[in-house]
């Protein structure tokens, strides 16, 4: 990618977690291109061929402020990590001209804490994924096999930056980290070690969200391992764990989603009930 942020959409978007969904949507803006290569990548046509509007600090910021006015709950900025510096200055002058909501920072979790550090006290909630522990996952199905190293670097400096959860008003979330796992078919032994790191590091000051929706694109379709969904005993047995080491804060997806569908229907009380 160019230096220029780009973007393919922005819109209120209702399948995000219960805390940052709220009633109207997260106010979502999908930047183009990724710093990953996950070969089962839902969203290819952003993230491999950079499709969308180049958009200058002024005009992101204005995207903002319309997403704020249509009533979003935040602003949910995805995969952005090229383009840290617009981003900055575009949080900068928004908040100038009336940006009120938290604002939300969604990556891979594949970051620089150096370039986090740029947008020091302007996030409220960061979302990155942790998607392997396993070097040999990462580089075979992200092309990055440094991937776990950089994830925990990165996640300690979203961490510092924000602290501890601050839970907001009517349910909704104000200030911390919920940090992602995509469950993904044959790993199970993977996603354990990531959710034992986690909840070692951070005890229950994160939020963890286990996700189950993993659906083979057809690229992968003829693939041993990521050719099949994951089975609902792959993820009972992460989630079983996930109880059995005291993980308390955290959402969870439903079985059908699992089985049926692509879009995500988040168990609103969290892990435990
Ligand atoms: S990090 Fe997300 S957007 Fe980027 S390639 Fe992987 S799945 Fe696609």
């Amino acid at each position: 990618m160019g230096a220029g942020a780009r973007a393919a959409k922005a819109y209120n978007h209702m399948w995000e977690e219960p805390v940052l969904t709220g009633s109207c949507g997260s106010g979502t803006v999908f930047f183009s291109g990724c710093n990953l290569r996950c070969i089962f990548c839902q969203n290819s046509g952003i993230s491999r061929t950079g499709f969308g509007e180049p958009l200058t600090p002024d005009r992101l910021a204005d995207i903002f402020l319309s997403l704020q006015e249509k009533k979003a709950s935040n602003i949910n900025l995805v995969t952005g990590v090229m383009f840290i510096p617009d981003i900055r200055d575009a949080i900068i002058i928004a908040r100038k001209n009336g940006l009120f909501v938290p604002v939300v920072y969604n990556s891979g979790g594949y970051e620089s804490p150096d370039a986090l550090k740029l947008l020091d006290g302007l996030i409220d909630i960061y979302m990155p994924d942790f998607k392997y522990m396993s070097e040999e996952a990462a580089g075979k199905y992200s092309a990055a096999p440094d991937y776990s190293t950089h994830a925990k670097a990165s996640i300690a400096e979203m961490f510092r930056q924000t602290g501890p959860v601050v839970p907001g008003e009517n349910g909704m979330m104000k200030k911390g980290l919920i940090v992602r796992h995509l469950v993904l078919p044959g790993l199970v032994k993977d996603s354990k070690k990531i959710l034992r790191y986690l909840h070692e590091t951070y005890g229950n000051d994160i939020y963890v969200s286990i996700m189950s929706q993993y659906t083979p694109v057809p690229s992968v379709k003829d693939h041993p391992l990521l050719g099949r969904k994951i089975t609902a005993e792959e993820y009972d047995r992460v989630l079983k764990f996930a109880e059995a080491i005291g993980i308390e804060n955290g959402f969870t997806q439903t079985g059908e989603a699992a089985e049926e569908s692509f879009i995500p229907s988040w168990d609103l009380d969290g892990i435990k009930q």
